[in-house]
């Protein structure tokens, strides 16, 4: 059965986690955090590296109460234990400038299809809007990075040298003489700058998602309906092959990562 109520170091206190919305939370719903801690903790809230907000200082008796005040104001209690716990995400497109994905809607649906789901142990996740990586996945035992693949139309170059200049990782090479251009793909890092830069439509970007698996990716970029199937094809495998209180990593390492791109490849029909 899952638990709601995290024991503190203090005795006959517990601490209650509300989840928001890849960090985002109304100004209604901060209204109420306020109103819940005064009356149920101890006047203040703490926020957690998962984006949730942590209610210290709650008695085990008032549970009951404290459920109902979050039904009726809107605000999600966070399960503990071995779970798939809150998707974690910067705000991408919606808010920043160098955004590639709609990170907080995507972390949304993997919240939708799996928050909460119970596992041999906890699965951490984050999505990153872009290859700036703000939420770190590669810490994560799952993470999703949005990615930029550049395609070059050479009829439409002018050689100008915008792109070249503009690579922080100096994947571009232009040669204004021999009019020549140049991409070291295995330099680039997806952040589709060079895209934005090109005035005369020579670059475009196609937008996917590179899939971490702690730490690691397997994948090239994929779409997002694909990336849904990978999860699920994963997290079924987790479930089936991971020891009790084995994290995802460890069963990487057991199985091997051939084995465990094979298995998703399978079950996902990739
Ligand atoms: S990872 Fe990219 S999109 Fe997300 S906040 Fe950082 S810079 Fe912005
Ligand atoms: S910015 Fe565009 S036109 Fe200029 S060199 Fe790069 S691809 Fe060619
Ligand atoms: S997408 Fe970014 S890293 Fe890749 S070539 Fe363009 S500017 Fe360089």
């Amino acid at each position: 059965m899952k638990k709601f109520l995290a024991r503190q170091r203090q005795d006959g206190f517990f601490t209650l986690r509300l989840k928001s919305a890849a960090g985002k939370l109304s100004a209604t719903q901060l209204l109420a955090i306020h109103n819940l801690a005064e009356k149920f903790g101890a006047g203040f809230v703490n926020l957690t590296s998962r984006q949730e907000i942590s209610v210290p200082f709650v008695r085990e008796e008032n549970f009951d109460a404290m459920k109902n005040f979050c039904a009726e104001n809107d605000l999600k209690i966070s399960p503990l234990g071995t779970i798939f716990k809150q998707v974690t995400a910067c705000q991408g497109t919606q808010s920043c400038p160098a955004g590639i994905i709609d990170a907080p809607k995507i972390a949304g649906e993997l919240e939708r299809f799996h928050g909460g789901q119970e596992f041999p142990n906890k699965i951490t996740c984050a999505v990153t809007g872009c290859p700036n990586n703000c939420m770190k996945v590669e810490a994560n035992d799952i993470g999703v990075k949005g990615f930029v693949e550049p395609k070059f139309f050479a009829e439409n170059c002018v050689h100008c040298g915008a792109c070249e200049k503009i690579c922080r990782v100096g994947a571009i090479k232009v040669d204004r003489a021999k009019k020549l251009w140049m991409i070291a793909r295995y330099k680039c890092v997806g952040c589709g700058r060079c895209v934005k830069v090109c005035k005369n439509s020579a670059l475009e970007g196609s937008v996917g998602l590179k899939i971490f698996f702690a730490g690691k990716d397997f994948f090239p970029p994929v779409q997002e309906d694909e990336l849904y199937k990978i999860f699920y094809a994963a997290l079924k495998i987790f479930s089936d092959h991971a020891k009790p209180r084995e994290r995802l990593g460890k069963m990487l390492e057991r199985l091997g990562t051939d084995d465990f791109k094979e298995k998703i490849r399978a079950a996902g029909n990739f």
